[in-house]
């Protein structure tokens, strides 16, 4: 969980490296898509780090921007390394803040999982079920997304260097989308997971008329059971009987909607289940 105090202003310069654990590197790809804004942050920090970037590198650092998720006992000691010289860490994306992808290896056993992977060659490989940063270390921000939302990075930037807290918004996209005034994709026979995620991206893809896939995570008040009940029940709104309708979705299928972005540890399908009224 992000710490709730102190945060540093910095008398310097600050000296910032990138990390990168379990992941697909696409979160940091994306920053560095931010281009003139990228440039304007870089008037304010001294990057001696970032391998996707860069070749040099240091081990000295004020802030860590970490990547991924966290998968082998190595990972725990380096995250804790990195943890121990900077003074500030921030999760960088979904990988890292909330699960993602890769949490969804945490279904089977990590000797069943091996053994799809690497079949016969899979001795000596050692894994452990998968988990986002900010399970393991304090972090002192969080941002989401699959790839980082990146206005919420560059907010998490501003912040950190004025020495103001962050907190994650948890509302659910559905505010952003109403907000801006956007056709709810239900209303296309869509299957939508906003009314249950994270919001802070402006609710991009319904901008362009595709539905949420959930990729910031869960909200923290998500209403699984509702969720459900909407999915897969006729007596659902009307917009959502055209849903059912067309999909004939399962709950299983809706769970697995579900798991592709949330694993850890807040999706529990078992105790999700909508009463039987
Ligand atoms: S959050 Fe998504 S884009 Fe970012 S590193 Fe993880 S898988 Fe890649
Ligand atoms: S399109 Fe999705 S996010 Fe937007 S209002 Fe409808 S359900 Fe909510
Ligand atoms: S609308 Fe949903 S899937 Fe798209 S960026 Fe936002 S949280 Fe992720």
């Amino acid at each position: 969980m992000p710490q709730e105090a102190p945060i540093p202003r910095f008398g310097h310069k600050p000296q910032v490296a990138f990390f990168d654990f379990a992941c697909c590197e696409g979160c940091q790809l994306s920053v560095l898509q931010l281009e003139e804004k990228l440039l304007e942050i870089l008037g304010h920090v001294d990057v001696v780090t970032w391998r996707e970037a860069m070749t040099e590198t240091s081990s000295e650092y004020d802030i860590a921007f970490c990547e991924g998720s966290i998968t082998t006992e190595e990972d725990i000691e380096r995250i804790r390394a990195i943890r121990k010289q900077a003074e500030v860490l921030v999760t960088l994306g979904s990988c890292a803040s909330g699960g993602c992808h890769n949490e969804l290896k945490n279904q089977w056993s990590m000797d069943e999982v091996l053994g799809v992977v690497y079949g016969d060659d899979a001795g000596g490989i050692s894994t452990i079920p998968s988990r986002p940063i900010s399970a393991v270390v304090d972090v002192d921000y969080q941002t989401f997304g699959c790839p980082v939302s990146l206005p919420e990075f560059v907010t998490v930037v501003s912040c950190m260097l004025t020495g103001q807290h962050y907190e994650p918004p948890n509302q659910p996209v559905c505010v952003e989308c109403k907000l801006n005034d956007y056709v709810c994709v239900y209303e296309k026979g869509e299957v939508c997971l906003g009314p249950v995620t994270r919001c802070g991206c402006n609710a991009i893809c319904t901008s362009f008329g595709h539905a949420c896939q959930g990729c910031r995570g869960l909200m923290d008040s998500a209403n699984l059971p509702a969720m459900l009940k909407a999915l897969t029940r006729e007596e659902a709104h009307s917009i959502m009987r055209m849903v059912v309708e067309r999909h004939s979705l399962t709950e299983d299928e809706i769970a697995a909607k579900l798991r592709i972005y949330n694993n850890w540890p807040e999706l529990r399908m078992e105790e999700a289940q909508p009463d039987d009224d």
